[in-house]
């Protein structure tokens, strides 16, 4: 599918029925596939031939899902994750184990720093955490000479900063590491990562692509374009002696990254989607591009209308020309910046919980970027674990309010935050 425009890949990529088959993706609830033969299946088992066998490894829903993933990414193979959370762990760690070092941007999602500084910590591996705005020369002198990889999230949940992948994919590939970005945000509609030289991609398909907050879930997506035989990375040259000394680049060539990760990590952690959510997300993926332009297109309306009003102290949105990632938002993000923002309500903190308490469209949620519009106080939920130096670091103050701004109609969104704020 790769010469169609995205709308189209949306809706048709993945699944291609032949004559007489379900026109509509099928769900396979089934956890084993039958053979015939001893000798099909040792072949399947042994990556000779192609073929599902157990649901933990792959199933024909999720392929079909994984595979409309890729095209949309430009990648060259994917694997879906029961959570975005999973999608994270085995991405960092199909490149590097204990006494290895990433270098990760400060400005991302919550839970990623949790698991990145306090769960892969415990674990043995080592993360320096930078502000992302810091120049080439200063991010050099992070590297270590047990580095693996650098991550960033393109549009940072709840930040809101926006990641200049071309710098930090040059620096990466100066050092022969991959660039490993979180594009949950913006999703391939609005911005493909690896157009800018990012190696591996990952999502929490919870958000955006799902839609509609129907299913948790998590991708992989590998560029094909990073060489995994170039010294840094001997687990992809030297056999794996627990797949009996199967060497990933020889097998897989620039498809051993997915294979890797399917092969060692999904087999191990057992961390796999479930078929049904595979159909799901599938179906969400449907409607992403007409989704994603009417959330963006929502959000810079309702950003526009609390920039004006006087009883808000800030408005970050990255389609604001007042923004401080503007510019490079239009490179990066020139289709718009998805439907969330975030605020500061004169009063402090008890009058942006009067707020949201007084909004009757917008629901308080945790959840973030689906149909819904949403409202939510990082500092006092999603964020309650970290410090108040961290808070800062992350981009979190404690006044900021975090809008999920929907598909429903414009007016009526605005017409609810203004009957709000006259409720404070
Ligand atoms: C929600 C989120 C995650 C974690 O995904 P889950 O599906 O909740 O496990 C990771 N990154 C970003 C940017 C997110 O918004």
């Amino acid at each position: 599918m790769t010469n169609y425009k995205i709308e189209t890949k949306c809706i048709q990529s993945g699944y291609i029925p032949e004559n007489g088959e379900a026109r509509v993706l099928p769900i396979y609830q089934s956890t084993t596939f039958k053979y015939n033969s001893g000798q099909l299946m040792g072949d399947l088992f042994d990556f000779k031939a192609d073929g599902h066998f157990y649901t933990r490894l792959s199933n024909p829903t999720v392929e079909a899902v994984e595979k409309k993933i890729a095209d949309l990414e430009g990648g060259i193979g994917a694997m879906m994750t029961s959570s975005g959370q999973a999608a994270s762990l085995i991405a960092i760690t199909n490149i590097c184990k204990a006494g290895d070092h990433i270098i990760s941007s400060n400005s991302i999602y919550g839970g990623t720093f949790n698991l990145f500084s306090v769960t892969l910590k415990k674990l043995g591996i080592d993360f320096t955490f930078i502000d992302p705005d810091m120049s080439s020369d200063e991010i050099e002198k992070c590297f270590k000479k047990n580095t693996k990889a650098v991550f960033g999230e393109i549009l940072a949940n709840p930040a809101l900063s926006v990641f200049d992948i071309e710098k930090f994919a040059d620096i990466a590939h100066k050092h022969k590491v991959p660039l490993i970005v979180d594009n949950t945000f913006p999703t391939p509609y609005l911005c493909r990562p690896i157009e800018y030289g990012a190696d591996i991609v990952i999502h929490s398909t919870s958000k955006y692509m799902d839609g509609h907050a129907v299913s948790l879930g998590g991708v992989i997506v590998d560029s094909g374009n990073f060489n995994w035989a170039n010294g840094n990375f001997p687990d992809f040259t030297e056999p794996d002696e627990s797949y009996h000394g199967l060497v990933y680049v020889e097998h897989f060539g620039k498809a051993a990254y997915i294979a890797k990760a399917r092969a060692q990590l999904m087999r191990d952690l057992g961390s796999t989607p479930s078929p049904n959510n595979a159909f799901l997300l599938n179906l969400g993926l449907e409607t992403l591009h007409l989704r994603m332009e009417r959330h963006s297109e929502n959000a810079l309306k309702v950003a526009e209308f609390l920039e004006a009003d006087d009883r808000i102290n800030w408005v970050n949105y990255p389609s604001l020309k007042s923004n401080k990632y503007y510019d490079i938002a239009k490179k990066y993000l020139p289709k718009g910046c998805s439907g969330v923002i975030s605020f500061g309500i004169k009063g402090g903190k008890e009058a942006a919980i009067k707020f949201m308490e007084s909004l009757k469209i917008a629901a308080l949620v945790v959840h973030v970027a689906d149909a819904r519009t949403s409202v939510l106080h990082p500092a006092s939920t999603t964020h309650r674990q970290l410090s108040d130096e961290q808070l800062i670091a992350s981009g979190v103050p404690a006044d900021l309010i975090r809008m999920s701004v929907g598909i429903e109609n414009s007016d009526d969104i605005i017409s609810d935050i203004k009957q709000a704020l006259n409720n404070i």
